[in-house]
């Protein structure tokens, strides 16, 4: 059970040129854009991810998971964002395509943003959330056998979108869909407790189109968690934000849908349980979706394309390694699942206090701009960024590159609770985060969107 505390992060070209021309009908036709997708539903039955209390794989499959890739290119730069119907990717399999990339492309490690979608009712990737199974070693190994398969279907899928680009037009919007509630809020007002419940209901829009006109693509944003669907779903599928997808792709066949999952660490989709509820917020957000596409509300952006990437240390509260031993006697098994692997990594001298936390912006002309955080980020962050940076019209999206933990803001830290504390148990992580990781992250988004202007 390998577990990284510190990360050391770290032909085909497009025959089309990449002058900026103008179009008979006067459209600007700005960046090459390729398109590409792969799927990656796993065979069922699988073991499935997201709540600790599945004790069986798999029973069937409601609809297929997919991994899409968007490459973007001008003269000067390339950007390539994927996207992934998946919990969430490991460090390892990030690392590990955006390597591979590096050797096939040449593309650098800030030039590629990966995001998943976070339903909790696909496959799990080994070694994410190790301590929520028992896994025998022939169940290891299965696990460990589709992560293999997803590393090779991620670099095929951004290496077929590198190889067909075309011009298009981007052009970028805002709309809204409503289901997003904030779940601590709610969990607390159930106890008599009243809690800030701060939501985001942004939902970014960029458009890429043909000269011809026809629509190739439509990547939209949310903050929300894909968990409508709850631990008795034993179907493999992508929750809403699944459906949303397969409703945008069959209102605009000729287009792919990519979804990228916001600040949606303390956002839960209400009400949730049910295939239908998942079917209905899908189709909910994709009606404000293929609305806003098909109105003259968008706005066109430029020719210009800029990235950065960066990690910072996170501390977490020191735990004497007494602590652990005491918790090996935990009636709680993921509690003693968690010491196990704690005092293994003591053991081995790893450096359990630190975490490299991955950092990323994208600029789109001066019209969009995203922040990619890593882990499952609660939603004060988007808010902030977008109080303090009026005007830059910044999507701050979650569960970017890796997933490898809760990230609360120092308000979630000092209430305590799941996604400050308790859920570091699942991701074996060592405890909470110390305090003061809010403004270092803020710290860094400011350095970010200086570094991509
Ligand atoms: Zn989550």
């Amino acid at each position: 059970m390998k577990i990284r505390f510190i990360l050391f992060v770290c032909l085909i070209t497009c025959a089309n040129g990449f002058s900026q021309s103008v179009q008979p009908s006067g459209m600007q036709v700005g960046m090459q854009v390729g398109i590409a997708k792969i799927n990656i539903t796993p065979n069922s039955p699988a073991f499935m991810t997201g709540y600790a209390n599945r004790d069986k794989p798999s029973e069937g499959i409601l609809h297929d998971l997919w991994a899409k890739a968007l490459v973007l290119s001008n003269k000067e730069e390339k950007m390539i964002i994927v996207t992934t119907d998946l919990l969430g990717l490991s460090h390892q399999v990030s690392v590990e395509v955006a390597e591979k990339i590096q050797a096939k492309l040449g593309i650098e490690r800030r030039q590629i943003m990966f995001n998943s979608s976070h339903t909790h009712s696909g496959p799990m990737i080994w070694p994410s959330l190790s301590v929520i199974s028992e896994y025998s070693q022939a169940d290891q190994k299965i696990v460990s056998e589709y992560t293999q398969v997803l590393v090779d279907k991620l670099v095929q899928v951004i290496v077929d979108a590198y190889a067909h680009q075309e011009p298009m037009q981007i052009s970028v919007g805002h709309t809204s869909a409503d289901f997003a509630i904030n779940r601590r809020a709610l969990a607390a007002q159930k106890n008599g407790i009243n809690l800030p419940g701060p939501i985001d209901h942004d939902v970014p829009v960029l458009k890429f189109m043909k000269p011809s006109g026809e629509i190739k693509a439509v990547l939209f944003g949310y903050a929300c968690h894909n968990t409508t669907l709850m631990g008795n779903n034993y179907l493999i599928n992508g929750d809403y934000a699944g459906f949303a997808q397969i409703q945008i792709e069959k209102k605009i066949p000729s287009a792919t849908a990519f979804f990228i999952l916001g600040c949606a660490g303390d956002q839960n989709p209400e009400p949730r349980g049910t295939v239908e509820l998942a079917t209905k917020h899908g189709n909910n957000l994709a009606d404000q979706v293929v609305t806003l596409v098909h109105s003259k509300e968008l706005k066109p952006i430029k020719n210009e394309l800029h990235s950065y990437f960066s990690t910072i240390p996170l501390k977490f509260k020191k735990v004497p390694a007494a602590d652990y031993q005491k918790d090996l006697q935990s009636s709680d098994k993921f509690i003693q699942r968690r010491a196990k692997l704690m005092l293994e990594a003591y053991n081995k001298g790893w450096n359990t206090e630190i975490y490299s936390y991955p950092i990323q912006g994208i600029r789109l002309g001066n019209e969009f701009r995203m922040i990619a955080l890593g882990g499952e980020v609660v939603v004060d962050y988007s808010l902030r960024t977008k109080k303090e940076f009026p005007g830059k019209n910044i999507f701050v999206a979650g569960y970017s590159n890796e997933v490898m933990c809760y990230i609360p803001s120092e308000r979630v830290l000092k209430e305590g609770g799941y996604e400050a504390d308790s859920s570091m148990i699942y991701y074996g992580m060592p405890g909470p985060f110390e305090n003061g990781m809010e403004e270092k992250i803020m710290a860094a988004i400011y350095e970010t969107l200086k570094k991509i202007k």
